[in-house]
C-alpha cells in the first residue's frame, strides 16, 4: 500500500503542469485490471486513459463471424470456439443463435481440446475459430503440429489471428489518433519481446511501457510513461521484467514462424491493415478450412449506430455511443465491444466511469 501511494503521488507530481495527456492501454486485460483496481479514478484530471484495439473478440470483423456461421450451418461440421465468441453479432446472426437453432457449436478452453474432439468425431470436420493475438497464437500453432504428428485429418482452423505492433503503427499513422503514450500488453510482449515495440520510440517518438496486470505494475508503467513525457526522451520501458525479455520467447517465436506466415488482416473499425495477421504456411494448407472447403458469404452493409470501431481506436468513449447501457448491454450486445469480458464497452458498463479527485 505504501508503494502504491508513492506511485500515485509520483504520477501526480509528474503530471502537474502538463497538458491534457491521453495514454492508451492497448489491451483489454489492462482495461479490466485498471477498472477493477480503481486506477482510472485516482489519476490526475489531466491524465486520461483511453482503451485501444487489444481485445481479440472486439476486433474480429463481421465477415469472420459470418463465415463461422456458414460453416456451422453445414452438415457434418462442428465449430469449436472460445465461449466469448458465441454472442458476437455477425451481419444477421450469431453463433449463439445458430447453436440454439441446432448447429453443432462446441465451446472449448484450449485449441488443443479440438484434437480430442476431432478424434471423437471422425466423420465430422472440426473447425477451430483461431482468434487472438501473439499471446494465443503459439498454442494454436502447437495444436496444428500435434494434429499433424498424430495424423488427425479432420481438424481445421478458420483463422483471424492478429499482430499488435502493426495495429499500433496504423493508429499512429492515422492523424485522428491523439495518443501521448502506450501502456503495452505484457502477455504479448512475453512472446514477441519488448524490442518488438522499439519502432514506437525510433519511428514515432512516442513513449511506451510494457506493463504487468497488477495495480502496482500498471502504476509503475504509468510513472515510466510520464517520466518519458517529462524528459522528452521516448523509449520502450520494460516494466514487466519478471517475465518479459527484450527478445521474447524464442521457442514460441520459432513455432509461430514454422507454422504461420504474416499476412494482411481486416480489423473491426480499422479495415485492412498490412502485415497485421497470420495465415498457415502452404505446407499446413490441409488444416486451413478456407483453402480446403471455402464458403461464400453474402456481403451485407450493416446499418447500426454502434461506435465500436471508434471506441477501439480510442477516438470516443463507450459512453459517447447512443446505445450504451440502453439498447446495448452485456446480455443484449449490439456490438462486439459489449460481448467479451475484456471488451471496452462491457468493462465500462460493468465498472462504471466514476471519477474522484485524490
Ligand atoms: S455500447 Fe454497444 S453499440 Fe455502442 S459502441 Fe459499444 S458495443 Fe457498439
Amino acid at each position: 500500500m505504501a508503494d502504491t501511494l508513492k506511485l500515485v503521488k509520483k504520477i501526480s507530481r509528474l503530471a502537474k503542469g502538463k497538458k491534457h495527456l491521453r495514454l492508451m492501454e492497448v489491451c483489454g486485460t489492462h482495461t479490466v485490471a485498471i477498472f477493477r483496481s480503481g486506477i482510472r479514478q485516482i489519476l490526475p484530471e489531466n491524465v486520461e486513459l483511453v482503451s485501444g484495439p487489444g481485445c481479440p473478440v472486439c476486433v474480429t470483423d463481421d465477415d469472420f463471424i459470418d463465415k463461422a456461421i456458414a460453416y456451422a450451418r453445414k452438415k457434418n461440421f462442428i465449430v469449436a470456439t472460445f465461449g466469448d465468441m458465441l454472442k458476437v453479432p455477425g451481419t444477421r446472426s450469431s453463433l449463439a443463435r445458430e447453436s440454439a437453432a441446432g448447429a453443432r457449436i462446441k465451446v472449448v478452453y484450449s485449441p488443443l481440446d479440438c484434437i480430442e474432439l476431432a478424434k471423437e468425431n471422425p466423420r465430422k470436420s472440426v473447425i477451430f475459430l483461431a482468434v487472438g493475438f501473439e499471446t494465443t497464437a503459439p498454442t494454436q500453432a502447437a495444436t496444428i503440429l500435434a494434429a499433424r504428428d498424430q495424423g488427425v485429418k479432420n481438424l481445421f482452423m478458420l483463422s483471424a489471428q492478429k499482430l499488435v505492433p502493426p495495429a499500433l503503427k496504423f493508429l499512429l499513422n492515422d492523424e485522428s489518433t491523439k495518443v501521448d503514450g502506450f501502456l503495452l500488453p505484457g502477455h504479448v510482449a512475453v512472446v514477441i519481446g519488448a524490442d518488438a515495440f522499439n519502432f514506437l520510440a525510433d519511428d514515432f517518438k512516442i513513449p511506451s511501457a510494457v506493463s504487468g496486470f497488477e495495480a502496482d505494475e500498471i502504476l509503475t508503467a504509468l510513472v515510466s510513461l510520464l517520466e518519458q513525457i517529462d524528459t522528452g526522451q521516448p523509449t520502450v520501458a520494460n516494466d514487466y521484467k519478471s517475465v518479459v525479455t527484450n527478445e521474447g520467447n524464442l521457442t514460441a517465436k520459432k513455432i509461430l514462424a514454422q507454422v504461420y506466415e504474416v499476412t494482411d488482416a481486416v480489423w473491426r473499425g480499422m479495415g485492412e491493415i498490412p502485415a497485421s495477421g497470420l495465415k498457415l504456411r502452404d505446407e499446413f494448407a490441409a488444416f486451413d478450412i478456407e483453402r480446403v472447403e471455402p464458403v461464400e458469404i453474402e456481403r451485407i452493409e450493416k446499418k447500426s449506430a454502434c461506435r465500436c470501431g471508434e471506441v477501439l481506436r480510442g477516438l470516443v468513449k463507450p459512453t459517447d455511443c447512443p446505445l450504451f447501457g440502453k439498447a446495448c448491454k452485456p446480455l443484449h450486445a449490439i456490438g462486439a465491444c459489449m460481448v467479451s469480458v475484456e471488451g471496452v464497452c462491457a468493462a465500462w458498463f460493468k465498472y462504471g466511469s466514476g471519477k474522484f479527485n485524490f
